[in-house]
Formats: structure tokens, sequence, C-alpha cells
């Protein structure tokens, strides 16, 4: 949790979307938390948090069961002689980071991650990855640093400042081929269902970023063009133009409705004829209508307030509304950039009030005020509103499960259904305990 004072709000408004921006109380990850999917993206890099037993218990906690399975991240803990200046922190990791290569020989890329307390001691992880770059050079192994600390990042932040680091290692030549980057982390089985509409369309310049291996990063060119797979790549988006690679710009690909938004952008930027284009979406589109129609009637007209979390909100909002039915009360991010956001929040109704940056305890009394019928929010406040009589869906899964693409569509409906359904079986289950002692 972090926290910071109170400050008045500002209104502005958005082509008739109400957006307004707050602060105070946060009830937010930070961006260590995007080790988690990370490391099982990218399949030869190691994640070294430099930080405290904290940060060691947060990636813990967060990766559940994964931390048994030879996992590749750990926390290299900065403990009091460090802080006393009685160790040279730097000699400590050089000795740490000698210790896993050592024992690792598959890592081929070490991401050193500063936190809250390496960057309170003001701990230089640029110029030590550099130099340990420089140090395992013969060995194949490259060493980059960014930052998931909670002072300047916010939970999938920690993508996006990752992502900026691996840019420094792409290669840039004078290709006048036409190529596309599908930039942020997906899953390897969605990465191949979109890889199979592609062809179908008969599009083979298509590349994902970041790569399954660190050895694999696409290379770039002025002739490259990259579209964002997801919504809290900020930097990386800035990063990538400053290279002169321009984004083309689409909705997100959730649900039916931005899926084929998405596709379509893409299909557009190659030439793609729209006969050749339906029929390589046909199927998929089919199957997904028809699996999220089945979801809608339990969603129609259902109440539902988002807490702020990943920047994910405003693209799931758009399709809880259009796709499923539902009134949105209220929309909470941490961080809205207007400009990548722009297709989406054209896409919402009018009246939905968004909110950037938090206070949570006034968040909180609009959601008592509002009574919506499901709150999508993080592990720290779903089981306090529970208790209070809400029905909550935890915000974590909706980035930890792939819901990208047609086939993830009724997943990603399954997933804000699912409690809903819980809520009216248990009802049922107390009106029949009832009626049974009466
Ligand atoms: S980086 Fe900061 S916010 Fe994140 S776990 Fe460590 S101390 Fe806590």
């Amino acid at each position: 949790m972090e926290s910071c004072q109170s400050a008045p709000s500002l209104n502005s408004g958005f082509k008739g979307v109400q957006i307004t921006q707050e602060q105070g109380q946060r009830e937010v990850f930070c961006g260590l938390t995007g080790i988690v999917w990370l490391h099982r993206k990218i399949k030869d890099a190691f994640f070294l948090v430099i930080g405290s037993r904290t940060c060691a218990h947060l990636i813990q906690s967060a990766a559940g069961v994964m931390i048994f399975a030879e996992p590749r991240f750990a926390t290299a803990i900065i403990d009091d002689r460090d802080l006393a200046g009685l160790a040279d922190a730097n000699d400590e990791l050089d000795r740490v980071v000698n210790q896993l290569l050592g024992r690792r020989p598959d890592i081929k890329l070490l991401f050193l991650v500063g936190s809250c307390p390496s960057e309170v001691i003001k701990l230089d992880l640029g110029k030590a990855a550099e130099r340990l770059s420089i140090k395992y050079s013969d060995s194949g192994v490259r060493v980059l640093n960014y930052s998931g600390s909670g002072i300047e990042t916010t939970f999938t932040e920690g993508e996006d400042a990752c992502l900026v680091s691996l840019i420094s290692q792409m290669s840039f030549s004078e290709s006048t081929e036409k190529k596309l980057l599908i930039v942020g982390t997906l899953a390897d089985i969605v990465e191949d269902q979109m890889a199979r509409i592609f062809n179908k369309m008969g599009i083979s310049n298509v590349c994902f970023f970041p790569s399954r291996l660190s050895s694999t990063l696409p290379p770039l060119s002025k002739n490259t063009f990259f579209i964002l797979a997801q919504p809290f790549l900020n930097e990386t988006a800035k990063g990538l133009e400053a290279k002169g690679v321009k984004r083309l710009s689409a909705k997100f690909p959730f649900g039916v409705e931005g899926s084929k938004a998405w596709y379509k952008a893409i299909a557009t930027f190659f030439g793609v004829s729209s006969t050749v284009f339906d029929e390589a979406i046909k199927a998929p589109l089919e199957r997904a209508l028809k699996a999220v129609q089945v979801k809608k009637n339990i969603f129609q007209d259902k109440k539902v307030f988002i807490f702020p979390d990943s920047q994910l909100e405003i693209s799931l909002a758009r399709f809880l509304c259009q796709e499923l039915g539902a009134e949105i009360v209220e929309i909470g991010t941490p961080y809205l950039n207007k400009k990548l956001m722009e297709l989406e929040l054209l896409a919402l109704p009018n009246n939905v009030p968004i909110y950037e940056g938090q206070n949570v305890e006034n968040q909180l009394q609009r959601c008592f005020d509002k009574k919506p019928d499901l709150v999508v929010c993080g592990l720290g406040l779903a089981n306090p509103l529970e208790a209070k009589g809400f029905t909550t869906k935890w915000s974590i899964e909706l980035v930890f499960s792939p819901v990208h693409g047609f086939e993830q569509a009724a997943d990603l409906a399954e997933l804000f259904c699912r409690p809903l359904d819980r809520h009216d079986r248990l009802k049922s289950l107390n009106t029949v305990e009832t009626g049974v002692l009466n």
C-alpha cells in the first residue's frame, strides 16, 4: 500500500467522457509483480530483485506455488550491513550474481530489478548492469536493469519498464521490408492463436515483443510499425516511437469487439481484403460470439464498480458494457494515457465517471453509495467488501490469465460472471437452509 497527501481533484473532459484525477491513499501492487508473468514469457531470462524481505515476500505471495518450480526470479536482500554502509553493496551484488550465474548456466539475460530500498539507498543499478554485462560478455550473458519499485511503478508498469530496457537490445537496420511488432506480454497459447489468424490472412511479417527468448528479439527499422496488445505500455510506446517505429492505433484485443477491431487494424495495415479478413476470423468470431452470448444473460444490466489496478480497466469496462450489457458505475485506473486509450474511451457510454489515481477512502464511500452488483478490486479490498455484502472479482486474475483474442473472450466473460453465479448459488443455499431451520 502506498500513501501520499490528498489533493483537490481536477476534472477534465475527453470528448464527453468525464475524467477526474484523484490523489490519496492507494491500494495497488508495485511493479515487481510483473516478474510473475515476465519470467514465464522470456524463458532464458532471470529477474534478480535488489530489495528487502518485504519485496521477497511480495513476489513469493504473488507467484504462489511457482516458487517451488526452480523459478527464474529471486531477491538479493539488502541487509543491515548494506544499509549501514559496512559492506560495499556493489561488491555484494557482484558476489550474488557470480554465485547465481555459476549455478544457472541456462540464464542468458539477467535483469537487475530495482526496488524501493535500492532506490532509497541510491544503489546505481544502471552502472552495475553495465559493469556486469562487460564482465559476463564472454559467457554470452547480458545484464539489464529496470525499476519495479512502488515509488516509481504501479503493478503492470513493471512490465512497461522491463520492455523499455529491452528496447536498448534491439538492433536497427536499413531494411525496407514492412514489418509489424505486436507489443506486450501474451501467453504463448494466445500468440499461437494470433499467428494462425495472421497466417490465414496471408500476413507473415509479424513479430511478438517480448520474444520467447532474449536471443531472438525482433530487429527494428524505419519500416517497422507496432501495435500494442496491452494498454499499459506507455513508456515502451514512447521508446519505440523515439526509435522511429510508428504505432498503429486500435482498440485492445479484449472481447469479441475489441479483438475484431484489433485484427482489422492489422489487416488494413497489410492491405488484406475484406473477404480474406472475414474468412480468416469467421470461425473464431462465431465461436466467441456464441460463447459470450451465454454469459450476457447472467450479466445484463448488472451494476459494476471498478477499482484501479492494472490500466486494463478502461478496455475491460468497454467489454462489460458493449458485450455483456453491464452498467459501469465507476472506472478507477492508476494512470490514463488519453492518446493510447482514445478509441477505447470513445467506445464507452458518455456518462461513465472515470477516476485516474486513487483516494481509497473516498472511492470506497462512492462504492457503498452506488451499491454495485459486482466490484472489481484487488485482494486487499475483496474480502472486506464481501464481508459487507458486496460481490467482488479479484482484478489480479485479469492480468495473470490469458484473456486476449477471440478464443479467450468467453473466458474473460466467465471471470466476471463466476462471482455473480457463486453469489446466486450461495443465496439459494441460504434460503434452503433457512427454510429447513424454519
Ligand atoms: S518494491 Fe517497494 S512496494 Fe514493492 S515490495 Fe519492495 S518495498 Fe514494497
